[in-house]
């Protein structure tokens, strides 16, 4: 089998495994620009499920700009409707200088890296945006990398049960918690970091390949360069053997849920971890 018809067969068979999504429900697909986000809206639409594309223009310079006309070009050689939105009309400033006045803070100093703080917004817009706009699942570009990495760094940390959060789908008790979290699906769980980007070029898919010049997690980078000492069998068996233990980690996870006290979205505290960040 050639490599890009063995990719779409695992996406196909990860959505099937997991019931990630269905025909009849709108799928917004999270949309960033890069290779990742890509392959997923151009398989879904492939596949033939009902998408739109989401896009959060986080106005880091030239770098954004690409990003925004990437995702642009994609949707309408797609045929699909794109929502964009602006950091600065979400939280009054663009995420380069969002992060540094949180990271400045002294009750957050070197507790934040730029991803998680970047990540925390995206999801909370991308939650509100997706229940306005009767969304069933929101999909992101997650790939096996990332969430060997992911899985890895809380193992090392000690905290495992972080990983409750992750899998395919979220789909815990928040699922039912009337309607105000949307599950957020990762049909490229399974997919390495490399395959994704030799079926993006073999598709010619209008990515921006340049790393995002906010990347900075020096934490997350080792874990990768250690990652990519090893084969991509090595990195099934981990994420296997996250499946394995993946239930007893659910189990003993935190399910308190409240809304958050300042903007009412869905939280495990009293504020949710945007409102703790960034205040509006
Ligand atoms: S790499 Fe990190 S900082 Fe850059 S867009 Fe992605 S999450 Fe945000
Ligand atoms: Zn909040």
């Amino acid at each position: 089998m050639n490599p890009e018809k063995e990719l779409e067969n695992k996406v196909k068979q990860t959505i099937k495994k997991y019931e990630l999504c269905g025909k009849k429900e709108k799928v917004l697909v999270a949309l960033s620009g890069g290779k990742d986000s890509t392959v997923v809206a151009y398989l879904l639409k492939k596949f033939g499920y009902e998408i739109e594309g989401i896009h959060l223009d986080l106005k880091i310079g030239r770098y954004s700009e690409e990003c925004l006309n990437a995702v642009k070009v994609l949707c309408k050689e797609l045929n699909i409707k794109l929502h964009v939105y602006d950091i600065k009309k979400e939280m009054g400033s663009g995420i380069c200088y969002l992060r540094s006045a949180v990271q400045s803070r002294p009750d957050m100093r070197g507790k934040l890296k730029n991803c998680a703080i970047c990540g925390v917004i995206k999801k909370w817009v991308f939650n509100r945006e997706a229940r306005k706009l009767k969304a069933g699942k929101i999909a992101t570009g997650h790939n096996l990398d990332d969430e060997a990495q992911t899985f890895l760094m809380n193992i090392f940390k000690g905290s495992p049960k972080l990983s409750a959060n992750t899998g395919p789908i979220t789909r815990n008790l928040e699922y039912s918690f009337k309607g105000k979290f949307v599950p957020r699906i990762k049909p490229l769980f399974y997919v390495a970091e490399n395959d994704i980007r030799d079926y993006s070029k073999k598709k010619k898919l209008p990515v921006v390949y340049e790393k995002c010049p906010c990347s900075l997690d020096s934490y997350r980078v080792q874990v990768r360069e250690f990652l990519e000492t090893i084969s991509k069998r090595d990195k099934e068996n981990i994420m296997k053997n996250f499946d394995r233990i993946y239930e007893k980690i659910r189990a003993v996870k935190d399910t308190r849920i409240e809304y958050c006290k300042s903007c009412g979205e869905p939280s495990r505290n009293r504020l949710c971890k945007k409102c703790e960040l960034v205040k509006i």
